[in-house]
């Protein structure tokens, strides 16, 4: 089983924290969503023996484009893949452009299941970090989209300047209002060249703080897992039956194919990444050019991933898998990392996995980069 993520590089005003690719003007659209298709059928030979389980579209703002754009998509996709009898089809949406009739129609689309960028119900939060809907617009939408789709995700934010542990009760409270099945959020971070990062600089806006973000993101744990959620990777939380199926194959190391400008891909042992840029992007799926980078990844890097996408799951790292994978010497290596982190209760070890504790939750992605091996 694989999956295909297919990235529409456009939104309508640039979030100040973001470092995605996209590109605020539309002008290029339709060129572009052409190159998908031509990008999807060049790389059909890539796919040929597996199956396709889920299909996402990320961004960007997805949800831009109009449904016989989404609809034109997912035929290609069809024509040229085997796709499963039920395929996850997740479209990333933004409130601002969820209308009453988007919804209905996407509701009569194949996409099965849509993630909301909500981030925020609170007016000063979502002006702060410049998105482009306001908390009606927040509102509104996931009182329409719930009436359409049961497989509801949103997007909320944490650890905003000035967002108190209440304030983010309440969004938290709020989010739940809805009974959504999966919610995924995150710590906002600032990186570098954004707008958020020269704010900061400037003193017009409080740098973000890393202990204020992370009480909140234990108020988050604590209040999800009282209300049925799974923690089931670091930043997502989903009821039983709700776990992201794009989302959980990635982390578990399954091949994906990604379309579009900066799309990544990995192959079980190649990774590749499309050029970051749409004119470059369209000029060369025309002219019949891949415009993608690719590294083989040693063992070590294989190594290292799983580390780090393991220790984000609940599944964590299998040691015997460490063993049978990369070999005895890997999983000794491991074991001798891991246990300082182990005395000061970062992490564990139950039934041969290794996994991090409440505590470490945190800092996971700093033990795990503790953990790693360096390529000689
Ligand atoms: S809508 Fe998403 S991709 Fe677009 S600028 Fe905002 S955070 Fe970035």
């Amino acid at each position: 089983m694989s999956g295909i993520y297919i990235h529409i590089p456009f939104c309508k005003l640039a979030c100040h924290y973001c470092d995605f690719h996209f590109s605020t003007s539309l002008k290029k659209k339709d060129e572009l969503i052409h190159a998908l298709a031509k990008e999807l059928l060049m790389r059909k030979t890539e796919f040929e023996h597996t199956t396709v389980d889920t299909i996402y579209f990320g961004g960007g703002t997805p949800s831009l484009l109009s449904i016989s754009e989404i609809q034109f998509l997912i035929d290609t996709i069809h024509q040229h893949f085997t796709v499963s009898e039920a395929p996850e089809i997740t479209l990333e949406a933004n409130p601002d452009d969820l209308s009453v009739s988007k919804i209905e129609m996407l509701a009569q689309s194949p996409v099965n299941r849509l993630s909301i960028g909500i981030q925020s119900f609170f007016e000063a939060d979502l002006k702060l970090m410049n998105r482009a809907h306001n908390s009606t617009e927040a509102i509104e939408c996931l009182e329409e989209a719930t009436k359409h789709f049961d497989n509801i995700s949103i997007d909320l934010i944490y650890g905003i300047p000035g967002l108190t542990n209440a304030k983010w009760q309440e969004n938290i409270e709020k989010a739940l209002s809805y009974n959504i099945p999966h919610i995924s959020s995150y710590a906002l971070t600032v990186e570098p060249k954004t707008a958020l990062e020269r704010f900061i600089k400037k003193g017009i806006i409080e740098n973000v703080d890393d202990d204020a973000a992370q009480e909140q993101f234990h108020i988050l744990i604590d209040t999800l897992e009282a209300h049925d959620f799974v923690h089931y990777e670091l930043s997502n939380f989903g009821k039983a039956n709700y776990f992201s199926r794009n989302n959980s194959a990635y982390w578990q190391g399954k091949p994906y194919l990604g379309i579009g400008p900066s799309a990544h891909s990995f192959n079980g042992n190649e990774r590749s990444w499309n050029v970051r840029n749409n004119s470059i992007y369209i000029q060369n799926i025309e002219n019949d050019i891949l415009p993608k980078e690719t590294e083989t990844l040693t063992t070590t890097d294989k190594y290292n991933e799983y580390i780090m996408t393991g220790l984000r799951t609940i599944w964590g790292v299998s040691l015997d898998k460490v063993a049978q994978d990369f070999g005895k010497n890997y999983k000794d290596y491991l074991l001798l990392q891991a246990e300082s982190f182990i005395n000061q209760q970062l992490l564990y070890i139950d039934n041969e996995k290794l996994l991090v504790t409440k505590k470490g939750k945190f800092l996971s992605d700093g033990i795990a980069s503790d953990l790693f091996k360096i390529n000689l």
